[in-house]
């Protein structure tokens, strides 16, 4: 008696060959680039719509180590399409706070920065601390901001040239946080995530 163990993909379920999490179809479905510009860029892959926030919430949410190595290959394509002065950089990423690394157990940003670094050859380095206490998830808009205001703090001197990465670009306030930290010690500094997600319907008081 043999188990019949059929691999499907993680998002359609449709059948997919050994080895692989998604099927082609889904793939091709992830890309939709698009920027956003404050203080400085911030490069997104996707959307944050199916069906790549189906594979952001099957990594986040089951902790799936393979989604980290299919963000980090995504985004160190994306990062070459763009084309980029070929400059030294040093990759980071935005801290987890400390509840979520005790649910989780790992800190996802730092996941896909391991493999995106990996991948193009720049060394990584931990350049944060967090201290916000409660999940950004849980917050609208404005208690997003008061939550991580003043609660990142620089560890290291930063490296000259800096790629920030992140899962999900929300409100953009854990990016633009650690980007006032960076943005006057620094030669160049880039944002890419995974997602965009798009404005919440709820009532703001700004
Ligand atoms: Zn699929």
């Amino acid at each position: 008696m043999t188990a019949v163990f059929e691999p499907h993909c993680l998002v359609c379920e449709k059948a997919v060959d050994f080895g692989e999490l998604i099927c082609d179809n889904c793939r091709g479905n992830l890309h939709s680039p698009s920027l956003s510009e404050g203080d400085f860029k911030v490069y997104h892959y996707g959307k944050y719509e199916y069906p790549l926030s189906n594979l952001i919430k099957e990594f986040k949410y089951h902790s799936h180590p393979k989604i980290a190595q299919i963000f980090g290959n995504m985004l160190a394509k994306f990062f070459i399409d763009l084309k980029f002065p070929e400059l030294n950089y040093t990759v980071s990423y935005v801290p987890s706070n400390f509840s979520s690394i005790h649910e989780k157990g790992f800190v996802p940003a730092h996941l896909i920065a391991h493999h995106f670094s990996d991948i193009l050859g720049f060394p990584i380095i931990n350049l944060f601390s967090s201290k916000t206490h409660k999940r950004q998830a849980q917050l609208d808009y404005r208690k997003r901001n008061e939550n991580v205001k003043n609660k990142i703090k620089l560890i290291h001197v930063p490296p000259k040239n800096i790629i920030i990465i992140d899962d999900v670009y929300t409100t953009g306030a854990s990016m633009n946080e650690v980007g006032n930290l960076l943005i006057n010690k620094c030669d160049v500094l880039i944002g890419i995530t995974v997602a965009k997600a798009y404005r919440y319907s709820f009532n703001s008081s700004l």
